[in-house]
């Protein structure tokens, strides 16, 4: 089956702005949210095509390549940990897309509001060479993040104490109020919705439980990755809150600009300038790919702008097997300065050029038209 197009997944138009792609995303994603569509295979399978669309269309540089190139333009899929991330609950698409998090917390009140919570997921920017991409590598990453507090364990209470329940929430972080008809929930401001309070803090992390730290560690990333390829190292994001597990690591990828190659999908391709003699006379040239060099045959009465194909000199397949392939395109170029040996040579071609011309009948057609 071939794949839509995102913009007619989304139903909107290609010149859409971020915020009608944005609210197009809610409205399908609230529609075929599996939890409002249980054991529907055919809600999920739109409610995946559209969260894979959003990804793709909300991130400016993804859009731009989708734009010029079509899905072939955009890394979507591939192993198991790369691709879009997962979807959470759909208070968690809503509260991410559009801060609902408190209109839905009324309905959650007392349950998950004081429970352990999950740490944020982190992303990290990579810019690699082609060269990397193309290897693959393992790249040493610091990453700025909450780590649970070793001296308090994270439940952020002085070592030999512990924290105790809230008196005036019960541990429930919110305070129910009755109101006519309707029984209205608020954040409880004894605990501020923690659910217990610290009489002494742990001193290390000062009651939080979390401490900001750098964490140095090392990530494979697989040849054949381009811009926009995301990795998603599992729990080692933030952590979370009150044994919460945490959160995940996205390591978004950006090929630097290369100087030699062009990059499409798993393609390259590069320009290579030969002589007229060359051109004419045909050649043996040496093209440089990415893994040294590569001998390229010039037939005799070769063009400008003729391209050669070097199978499987391309970039590898992320995920997948098999190799693109090696576009070189050659032009014809005019010397701008010549030895006098050069000059004397090409003075001798000019007129035997000329002469021939002449042959055909060429230079008279060619002054009629002009003169
Ligand atoms: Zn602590
Ligand atoms: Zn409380």
């Amino acid at each position: 089956m071939s794949k839509r197009d995102y913009y007619d997944v989304l139903r909107v138009s290609r010149t859409a702005s971020d915020q009608e792609i944005k609210s197009a995303y809610r409205r399908l994603a609230v529609r075929y949210h599996p939890d409002k569509n249980p054991n529907d295979a055919s809600a999920e399978e739109k409610f995946k095509e559209a969260a894979e669309a959003y990804s793709v269309l909300a991130d400016g540089e993804q859009r731009r390549r989708y734009d010029r190139f079509g899905h072939a333009g955009v890394a979507t899929g591939g192993g198991p940990s790369w691709g879009a991330p997962g979807f959470g609950g759909i208070e968690d698409i809503l509260g991410d897309l559009f801060g609902f998090g408190d209109v839905f917390g009324g309905a959650r009140a007392g349950t998950r509001r004081s429970a352990a919570q999950r740490g944020a997921d982190l992303r990290y920017d990579l810019e690699i060479t082609l060269e990397e991409a193309y290897g693959g590598m393992s790249a040493q990453l610091r990453i700025p993040r909450l780590e649970t507090c070793e001296t308090c364990k994270g439940n952020g209470a002085a070592p030999g104490t512990q924290p105790e329940t809230c008196h005036t929430c019960g541990g429930t972080g919110q305070v129910r109020y009755q109101q006519g008809f309707f029984s209205v929930a608020r954040t409880c401001h004894a605990c501020s919705g923690a659910g217990r309070t610290i009489k002494t803090p742990c001193s290390e992390c000062r009651g939080i439980g979390r401490i900001e730290r750098e964490k140095q560690m090392e990530v494979k990333i697989p040849a054949g990755v381009e811009t926009g390829s995301r990795l998603r190292v599992q729990g080692e994001g933030e952590a979370g809150t009150q044994g919460g597990p945490p959160g995940d690591l996205y390591v978004v990828i950006h090929l630097a600009e290369h100087e030699q190659f062009e990059r499409q999908g798993s393609n390259i391709y590069a320009a290579v300038p030969i002589t007229f003699a060359q051109a004419a006379l045909g050649a043996e040239i040496f093209v440089k790919t990415l893994e040294g060099e590569e001998k390229v045959k010039i037939p005799m009465g070769t063009q400008t702008g003729t391209v050669f194909r070097l199978k499987a000199k391309g970039m590898p397949v992320l995920g997948g097997r098999g190799r693109g392939d090696l576009f070189v395109s050659v032009s014809v170029v005019t010397p701008t300065s010549l030895t006098r040996e050069q000059r004397r040579l090409l003075e001798q071609l000019a007129a035997v050029e000329t002469k021939d011309l002449e042959d055909k009948g060429l230079v008279d057609k060619v002054r009629d038209i002009f003169g």
